[in-house]
């Protein structure tokens, strides 16, 4: 069934006023109050339809008045990290042509444009340390005329996260957001009853449309604790008895980790993307949790899913080692070349100040099968190694050394090699308290993978590189 697409604007004057949208630190805020709030906020912004506005803030109420209020203008909402650089924000600033700043205290600035400042206590007492700084917007005055903007506007010029090189404009529409939200919606069955722990960074597209618009589309509350933090994750589930989320596998061994006795049986819904789910992750909280983790493959350009597992599922864990990202999602097609492509409603036309795709598929990067209709995703394209010829995904030789009792994490890369070409080189972090060493790795290795994917070398290091989303740095490792 293809709806006609909407905007955030409709779905936000639909929405029920009394239901609450956001609940922060104790402060609860109704989705009436929320387009108050938007409304009066658009009325102090100096923009116009079509401006982009930088805003950088963790998950903070802030976060969505703000983009309200900016698509209530018609405006353009470019979220951004607030741990970047000022060097790292100038870039896309320039990139965006972003007329304006709305920076939490803790952000820096970017150099040459006007900033507004907004602080993440204005609504509730938040647990971290935060520098401070006075909130220059008001959230009580009269609201602004709403400019209403249409389905195929850009909503959000969203940068990807630049693990192959530097990051790529991708301007997502009003259309994309809705068709992404109403595909969470039906598969995962959101409810006004829904409580959703809020803890993807919502400057990324997952937290944007699992997090937020899918929330607002199902009238349901989005419980928001300023950043991720695996105690005070654990913790506001069982206080705020939230029901759904999507983190990455990182934010689920952090958990594994740091659970003490928590009640979670409020969570009905387990789901992780972004990154692979290892099967070693996936059987941990199965043990323990008695449920599986719902794999989804997306990109920031599929605004958030193309691949989700079945939901509910029962049935046993898909795949070997690499365990499968799911099942296209509905009006989704994917094909299978040297890379996989997709198209569907949610796929944005194209990078900003690019060609469209050809004929609306997007080229992925990522290298990938389909079983059984089961979608696999096995690495980067970028990524793959060829030794001698062969080919070899980093990702399944990963899969391998984190079986090894002794190794908390690995990282595997291709380093130049005059005779094969690449040869394969594995980066090795070791438990705490575990011995082992490079002739042992080497050993196991051999016991599980064809020869020419065994490791040439085991370089042992104190931590893996990786994004602030969880994803491994190979670059920084090359
Ligand atoms: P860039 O494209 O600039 O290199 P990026 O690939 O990190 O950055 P994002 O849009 O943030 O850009 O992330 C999308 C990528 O995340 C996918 O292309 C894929 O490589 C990886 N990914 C997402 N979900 C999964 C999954 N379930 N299994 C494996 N990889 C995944």
């Amino acid at each position: 069934e293809l709806l006609k697409p909407e905007t955030m604007i409709d779905l936000i004057e639909r929405a029920k006023p009394e239901n609450v949208a956001i609940e922060y630190f104790g402060t609860n805020v109704t989705y009436s109050k929320l387009w108050e709030m938007a409304r009066s906020v658009s009325n102090q912004l100096p923009i116009e339809k079509g401006d982009v506005v930088m805003v950088s803030t963790q998950n903070v109420p802030q976060f969505l008045i703000l983009e309200l209020s900016i698509w209530s203008k018609g405006g353009v909402v470019l979220p951004v990290n607030p741990s970047y650089s000022e060097t790292e924000l100038t870039f896309l600033a320039r990139d965006s042509n972003a007329k304006l700043a709305i920076l939490s205290c803790e952000s820096n600035s970017p150099v040459g444009l006007n900033v507004i400042r907004t602080n993440p206590q204005t609504f509730g007492t938040i647990e971290w340390k935060v520098k401070e700084c006075e909130d220059e917007l008001d959230y009580s005055g009269e609201g602004g005329e709403v400019s209403r903007p249409s389905p195929n506007d850009v909503a959000v010029l969203m940068y990807t996260s630049g693990t192959t090189g530097r990051p790529k404009g991708v301007p997502i529409t009003h259309a994309n957001l809705y068709s992404s939200s109403l595909i969470y919606n039906r598969w995962f069955k959101f409810t006004e009853e829904d409580r959703v722990l809020g803890v993807s960074p919502f400057f990324h597209i997952t937290g944007q449309v699992f997090h937020l618009t899918s929330s607002i589309m199902a009238n349901s509350t989005v419980v928001m604790t300023y950043r991720f933090d695996p105690n005070s994750a654990l913790r506001s589930i069982e206080e705020s008895k939230t029901t759904v989320t999507m983190i990455v596998a990182t934010a689920y061994r952090a958990m594994l980790k740091a659970y003490s006795g928590q009640d979670l049986s409020s969570m009905r819904l387990w789901s992780s993307g972004g990154m692979p789910v290892h099967r070693s992750l996936e059987e941990q909280w199965r043990a323990r949790f008695g449920t599986w983790i719902y794999v989804a493959w997306g990109l920031t350009e599929t605004t958030s899913p193309a691949t989700l597992w079945p939901y509910p599922y029962d049935g046993k864990l898909p795949g070997d080692e690499i365990v499968s990202s799911g099942i296209p999602v509905y009006n989704t097609e994917i094909r299978v070349e040297d890379e996989l492509l997709v198209r569907g409603p949610q796929v944005v036309k194209g990078y900003l100040n690019s060609e469209p795709f050809k004929d609306g598929w997007l080229p992925t990067g990522d290298v990938g099968e389909v079983r059984n209709g089961w979608v696999y995703v096995l690495d980067r394209k970028k990524d793959v190694i060829v030794t001698s010829g062969f080919k070899v995904m980093p990702r399944e030789v990963e899969e391998v050394l984190l079986l090894h009792p002794a190794i908390e994490d690995a990282a595997v890369v291709g380093a130049p090699d005059e005779y094969r070409g690449e040869s394969v080189i594995a980066y090795v972090k070791l438990k705490e308290g575990f011995k082992t060493n490079v002739e042992e790795i080497i050993g196991f290795c051999r016991t599980k993978l064809a020869p020419y994917k065994v490791p040439r070398e085991i370089r042992f290091v104190n931590e893996i590189p990786r994004t602030d989303t969880g994803k491994t740095l190979r670059r920084a490792l090359k």
